[in-house]
């Protein structure tokens, strides 16, 4: 008896250590990119987001088939968003391309996307014809953008464009907690995705100056993987444990709003 105590015990504070899963998480940035199916099947690259405790996930994909074979899987988990690219080469120049425009307005027709990105975007060309067409469709259809763009960019086209909501991703992959709070301040249509964003909890312990900003605006940050490459497909779980052991140093309201209701709230479930 006294044997077999010290293995079970072990074996409850294992599962019990920080780090375990605690809450559902809604994930606001993978990628099923051409290279990753090439390597994971839809039915993998799925197991491997529910094994990490994934929910749902906001997903884009260069070109944007990978999305749909991962959307016709699981409706109910993958949020489909369209991303401007038809292949990696429109990165660079998306923002003027008539051709880009058109596939876009194309691949909108589906009408099952909840949002248009994620896409790249210098703050100079913010203002250019096909970003300023993503807009309007945006703002048409309730459509949320994902632009991953510093904190110029993202102060500029929310002040171009002030219809459609945007998701900030990475919060600029290196802006200060205390510019992303003024900004949120100012824009009441700004969302936030964290990312990468490894600075947010560096070593495990959350920064004083992030907590503040998710404690006063709870219901405006969303946390993510971003799968830019194949190999990133291989650490969602350990990438989400990280997640987890902050979001547990949060008052349990302000986690699981970051964790996943405000990802339920801004993409409910068809
Ligand atoms: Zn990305």
């Amino acid at each position: 008896m006294r044997r077999l105590l010290l293995p079970t015990l072990l074996l409850v504070l294992g599962t019990a250590a920080p780090g375990a899963a605690q809450f559902p998480i809604f994930d606001a940035h993978i990628h099923y990119s051409r290279p990753d199916w090439d390597v994971y099947s839809p039915e993998r690259a799925l197991s491997i987001l529910a094994a990490a405790g994934v929910r749902r996930a906001i997903v884009s994909s260069t070109p944007d088939d990978g999305t749909l074979k991962l959307y016709e899987k699981a409706p109910k988990t993958v949020v489909p968003f369209l991303r401007p690219y038809r292949t990696r080469d429109d990165m660079a120049r998306w923002h003027s391309d008539p051709g880009v425009q058109a596939y876009v307005e194309d691949r909108l027709k589906r009408g099952i996307y909840r949002g248009i990105g994620e896409f790249h975007l210098s703050a100079a060309d913010t203002g250019a014809p096909t970003v300023k067409r993503v807009a309007e469709l945006a703002a048409d259809r309730g459509l949320v953008l994902q632009a991953h763009v510093d904190d110029v960019g993202i102060e500029k086209l929310l002040t171009l464009y002030p219809k459609p909501r945007f998701l900030w991703a990475h919060a600029g992959m290196s802006s200060p907690a205390s510019t992303v709070g003024r900004l949120l301040e100012r824009f009441p249509k700004l969302y936030v995705e964290l990312a990468l964003r490894t600075d947010v909890a560096s070593g495990g312990a959350l920064d004083p100056a992030w907590r503040a900003v998710f404690v006063k605006y709870p219901d405006r940050f969303m946390v993510g993987t971003d799968t830019w490459v194949t190999s990133r497909w291989e650490i969602v779980r350990d990438y989400h444990r990280d997640v987890q052991a902050w979001l547990a140093q949060l008052p349990r309201d302000v986690a699981e709003a970051i964790a996943w209701k405000n990802g339920e709230h801004l993409f409910p479930a068809p």
